[in-house]
């Protein structure tokens, strides 16, 4: 509807038509969706996926049925603040440590992979929806199922309802974990009734959706919960071709001062090789070294499987898609592509803008907008600085975040600085004497700053014509 802007309505009302009976939150087959866009005069076009790919230089792999096997299901954990998400993690981590392994200490390396019965389950350890978000362009997802933590005492909270949605939208599977089951005040009822109300019914309820008592603090239940989860995840049937290159995505990235650009990547198809060369996003390299989640070192990892990775030239951004290629060459190529695609997005406007000069132009009414990108060495902290910069805001004029990552900052920062009229906030991080020099040359404005309570003060003083001029 969204992509032809037709109603939602005039869909279903074309469908009734067309004798079939279908909802929101029904999937529709490729020939109900090629008759129905006929209907609807618009056209239908398979597999452009592919096309973008091949134009991008990426090789096209169409998966056999006979060449898939059958991977691990990928888990997100859902739900209310304080509802026990956290804890839920750590406690199945917990679970997990069998007698072999109890010396070692599990990496972070964005995702934990826990063992049942001899079967392996990928658990996200970022809970949240944006896992469903990332990558669902191209068609793969990130997440099988959604496991719902609603603690039994609290029953249904606006995030809890936020989270249904999500997974509803990006078609996952929920298994309810109905948590806090040891507090005094705990009613699973409750929970149940209020989910039915949302639309998700359990079994007790009549509905299919699976739900699990559990406590997060005894390790209640968490055993139930584990295998529940390889029963829905038996019912997706996922399979993955472990013999082609790899592709998935990024689950977290930084700048390690000594190791340089270090990634999580979540393989989601193929296998991905020490040694090989890789694409994320816009940035390229080839690994030089994998370790797994017990910080091992690995040389090889198959479908649904989080490693980390040193050998990139640059930081990607968590929810990049990461791709193998046979040749380094193609990495680069693919990468410069993609930047100059995200360059040619922005528009060139030519003027800009230094932090002193601003207070002038708001009085003049010059600009109704602070332009910021911000950088730093890692996601925290750039989240942080985000969200407070993101609350100034002076009489006439708002902050505004045009672009934000972790890493050094580099010459693109400073193009898109250029294009959007933008200053560069570098947390922690500096730019290369190149990149500086090109700066300079475009009279763009990088300010560098050690403590984050520096660039709240300095960015709202500006705003407020209080900027110390000889900064
Ligand atoms: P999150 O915000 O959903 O990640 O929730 P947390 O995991 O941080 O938990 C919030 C609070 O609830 C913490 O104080 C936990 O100790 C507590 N909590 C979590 N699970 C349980 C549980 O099963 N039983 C009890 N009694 N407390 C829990």
């Amino acid at each position: 509807a969204e992509q032809i802007q037709v109603s939602v309505s005039q869909i279903i009302m074309t469908l009734m038509k067309m004798g079939i009976m279908a909802n929101v939150n029904q999937n529709l087959d490729e020939d109900t969706v090629v008759l129905l866009a006929e209907e609807l005069g618009a056209s239908v076009v398979i597999g452009k996926v592919q096309e973008e790919e091949e134009e991008e230089g990426l090789e096209v792999f169409e998966d056999k049925d006979e060449d898939l096997r059958p991977r691990a299901p990928i888990i997100t954990v859902m739900g209310h603040v304080d509802h026990g998400k956290t804890s839920l993690l750590d406690a199945i981590r917990k679970t997990n440590v069998t007698a072999s392994e109890s010396g070692g200490i599990t990496q972070h390396i964005g995702a934990s992979e826990v063992e049942i019965n001899g079967q392996k389950i990928v658990f996200l350890d970022t809970p949240g929806h944006e896992a469903f978000t990332a990558m669902r362009a191209r068609g793969a997802h990130t997440t099988d199922i959604a496991v719902l933590v609603v603690a039994a005492d609290d029953s249904v909270k606006p995030q809890t309802i936020e989270s249904i949605s999500h997974a509803k939208a990006a078609g996952v599977p929920i298994i309810v974990a109905i948590n806090k089951m040891d507090k005094p005040g705990a009613n699973p009822d409750i929970v149940k009734k209020d989910l039915a109300e949302q639309g998700v019914l359990v079994e007790d309820w009549g509905g299919d959706v699976i739900s699990v008592p559990v406590s997060a603090k005894s390790g209640d239940g968490i055993v139930n919960l584990l295998e529940m989860i390889l029963l829905q995840a038996e019912v997706l049937e996922l399979k993955a071709n472990p013999n082609r290159l790899a592709m998935g995505s990024v689950l977290e990235a930084r700048l390690d001062k000594a190791k340089g650009p270090v990634a999580s990547l979540l393989v989601l198809n193929g296998t991905l090789k020490a040694g090989m060369s890789v694409v994320a996003g816009t940035c390229s390299g080839k690994i030089r070294l994998m370790t797994n989640h017990k910080g091992e070192k690995i040389r090889q990892a198959g479908p649904a499987t989080a490693v980390e990775i040193l050998g990139l030239t640059e930081v990607p951004h968590a929810g990049d898609e990461f791709n193998a290629v046979k040749e380094d060459r193609i990495a680069r190529e693919i990468a410069e592509h993609r930047k100059e695609k995200k360059r040619e997005e922005v528009l060139a406007r030519n003027s800009s803008t230094t932090l002193e000069e601003l207070f002038s132009q708001i009085q003049e009414g010059e600009i109704k907008e602070l332009n910021l990108i911000v950088k730093g060495d890692v996601q925290g902290s750039v989240g942080a600085i985000v969200s407070s910069l993101e609350k100034l805001s002076a009489e006439n004029v708002r902050v505004k975040i045009v672009h934000t990552g972790v890493g050094a900052v580099t010459e693109s920062d400073v193009m898109l600085a250029g294009t959007s009229d933008a200053i560069i906030i570098g947390f922690n991080v500096r730019p290369s004497t190149a990149v500086s020099a090109m700066a300079e040359r475009d009279n763009i404005q990088i300010r560098t700053y050690r403590v984050i309570y520096d660039i709240i003060d300095d960015v709202e003083n500006a705003m407020k014509g209080m900027l110390d001029p000889e900064f």
